[in-house]
């Protein structure tokens, strides 16, 4: 080197010094080396400098920094083929004249095995060279580059984990499955801005926000073989799209349990992901896994809370002494709300006879769920079997089709039913919802029995066996009730006539059909709040409450003209009518004495007859 290009030399690398001193941020390759360049072309007076580096999939020297504008403004047209000459020649200082007096020198750097650069310079014609000095100049800025590039390297890295560090708090902050998925895809576009990012996600997961999800499915498998790949080994897949150009990544999101879908990155162009850069994708997505679990985990022990509760619920409802009709609305309210469901049917088997419970939706009580509950009964027999049909096909003549269908048996000793589920559209209720119904049904299905048979045993209490009436007692309590409630009623009481004889002409059996004959014609004749009750022997009563004397007149000779036509054999009834009416003196005693003495004056005056005894 002599005394001109010593001198020069040093002041290039007092002024590279310098700039090492005073730049803060190494991050940036590119950046750094159109520094070090623009100091190269100034120190060296040189006409321009460009640094490239090798794409090695192109096999091209992609232009990274430069100093000449049109390479800057169009860096894709400049590149340099990386043929089998420049392979040859890689060790080579090559200078060539540009013919106008001006030289271009094109020298290699080595970083490592998998990444070369190249330097290109031209000078101007009074430019003095030796080849020495330019050797010295490569294999100092071998040193320089490698030095910068290590540097921006373990930045990089550095500020790859940052971010990583960063994003796994956001992520893991949250515990919503939505909030979570926004949290990876920003990350993603906030790490790698020029990439195109998706998220393969599995069929269960359902988002309504606006983001870039598409749905993992084995139908459409060779359009998305990278991503179906990645799910199911749980590798990290890389493919080259020769026909788009374009690089795409695959990595599985994994956490402890399992696969929850596949991140997708598209790069712009065809490149190569350094190791380092592709274990921190796989880190992003494994953040992404563990913070999915955690969400999908906390959602689903939030279901299951609910789920307890709701079943927890509807049991208290059934055993607390509410009225068993009441506590069956409430159980098919909960299964409305809870499944979105639209009718809702209890069926209760009795020998050979079906009930439909009167909690049940109105369209169990219509004409066309006969086809709906045959179909259940016939599916259903024992308490094993179950039915979760999402699309239905049964055949009703008019009206509604529902589609979607749950049927879960309810069965415990005596008890035989069956609880249905139905919703118009088909594939409604979920798999999920259709378990929680069975635990549901079968959870409360011993306070169901429990209640059917508490209700059922209040209802023989109150009831006389013979005729199916009412029972004296509960007639007492009745009448007493409406004294208190209401503002008038009227009382029948009922003796059928020369009923020993009947008892001794047919005999005490015959006797008996007679008696409940009479009672079927009191209940054909009387409404629903009306009571009909067996008085005592072949004595019966009717109490009407809110009913004025002369309607429970009309009434009394109805039954007595009705039981002359129709009972068989021919039996007569006589009638003591009484009543009652809001501030007077009177109770129940009296107002029977009154029908009783009533009922004497009929017997006495020639019986099959009406009489009243006014108050
Ligand atoms: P009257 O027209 O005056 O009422 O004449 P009666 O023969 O009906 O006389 P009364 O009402 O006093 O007699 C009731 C008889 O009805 C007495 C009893 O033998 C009979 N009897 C009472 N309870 C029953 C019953 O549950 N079954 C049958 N078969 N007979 C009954
Ligand atoms: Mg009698
Ligand atoms: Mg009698």
């Amino acid at each position: 080197m002599n005394v001109q290009e010593h001198d020069m030399y040093a002041s290039f690398k007092q002024k590279l010094f310098d700039w090492f001193l005073g730049e803060k941020d190494f991050s940036d390759l590119s950046r750094v080396m159109q520094a070090v360049i623009v100091l190269l072309k100034e120190e060296f007076k040189l006409l321009e400098v460009t640094f490239y580096l090798l794409n090695p999939l192109k096999k091209i020297f992609h232009p990274e920094a430069t100093t000449n504008r049109s390479i800057q403004s169009n860096p894709e047209r400049y590149g340099i083929p990386f043929d089998e000459r420049l392979k040859k020649g890689l060790d080579e200082v090559l200078v060539t004249e540009n013919g106008d007096g001006t030289k271009t020198v094109q020298f290699s750097l080595y970083f490592s095995e998998d990444s070369l650069g190249l330097i290109r310079f031209q000078f101007p014609e009074d430019w003095f060279i030796r080849d020495e000095f330019i050797g010295k100049i490569q294999k100092d800025f071998s040193k320089i580059f490698n030095k910068i590039r290590k540097i921006s390297q373990i930045l990089n890295e550095e500020k790859r984990y940052e971010q990583l560090h960063r994003a796994a708090t956001k992520i893991h902050s949250s515990m919503n499955i939505d909030d979570v998925l926004e949290e990876i895809v920003r990350t993603l576009k906030e790490v790698y801005p020029s990439f195109t990012c998706h998220l393969f996600l599995s069929h269960d997961s359902s988002t309504h926000r606006d983001l870039p999800i598409k749905l993992l499915s084995y139908e459409n498998e060779d359009e998305h073989m990278g991503a179906m790949q990645a799910y199911v080994t749980g590798q990290i897949q890389l493919e080259d799209s020769l026909a788009s150009k374009k690089s795409i990544i695959y990595a599985p999101i994994k956490g402890a349990q399992g696969i929850y879908g596949v991140i997708e990155m598209i790069a712009p162009t065809i490149m190569v992901l350094p190791k380092s850069e592709i274990r921190f994708i796989s880190l992003l997505a494994n953040t992404a896994g563990s913070a999915l679990e955690n969400a999908k985990l906390y959602e689903q022990s939030k279901r299951l809370v609910a789920d307890l509760q709701l079943i927890n619920e509807t049991i208290h409802h059934l055993n607390t002494n509410l009225r068993f009709q009441d506590a069956l609305q409430f159980m098919v309210e909960k299964i409305k709300t809870s499944f979105a469901a639209e009718e809702v049917g209890f069926v209760m088997i009795q020998g050979n006879e079906r009930k439909i419970l009167p909690g049940s939706t109105p369209f169990f009580h219509s004409r066309d769920a006969k086809a709906y509950i045959d179909f259940v009964l016939h599916r259903i027999q024992c308490s094993r079997d179950t039915l979760f049909l999402g699309d239905a096909k049964i055949n009703v003549q008019s009206g509604v089709v529902f589609r979607s269908l749950m049927a879960v048996p309810m069965m415990r000793g005596m008890m035989k039913g069956v609880a249905i589920v139905l919703h118009r559209e088909a594939y409604h209720f979920s798999f999920d919802m259709f378990k929680l119904l069975q635990s549901l049904i079968h959870h409360s299905t011993l306070a169901f029995t429990n209640a059917v048979l508490r209700e059922e045993l209040e209802r023989m209490v109150i009831t006389d066996r013979l005729t199916n009436l009412y029972a004296r007692h509960y007639l007492d309590e009745r009448i007493k009730r409406s004294m208190e409630e209401d503002g008038l009623g009227t009382f029948i009481l009922i003796d059928i006539d020369n009923f020993k004889k009947i008892n001794d002409t047919y005999g005490h059996q015959i006797g008996d059909e007679i008696i409940i004959q009479v009672a079927n014609i009191i209940k054909a004749n009387i409404r629903e709040n009306d009571i009909g009750a067996r008085w005592g022997g072949e004595e019966l009563a009717v109490y009407l409450p809110k009913v004025s004397l002369n309607a429970g007149i009309s009434i009394a000779n109805r039954l007595v003209q009705k039981v002359r036509e129709q009972t068989n054999p021919p039996v007569t009834i006589s009638c003591g009518v009484s009543y009652w009416k809001k501030n007077r003196s009177d109770s129940v005693k009296e107002l029977f004495n009154r029908a009783d003495e009533a009922l004497y004056t009929a017997k006495r005056t020639g019986k099959n007859r009406v009489v009243v005894q006014e108050y």
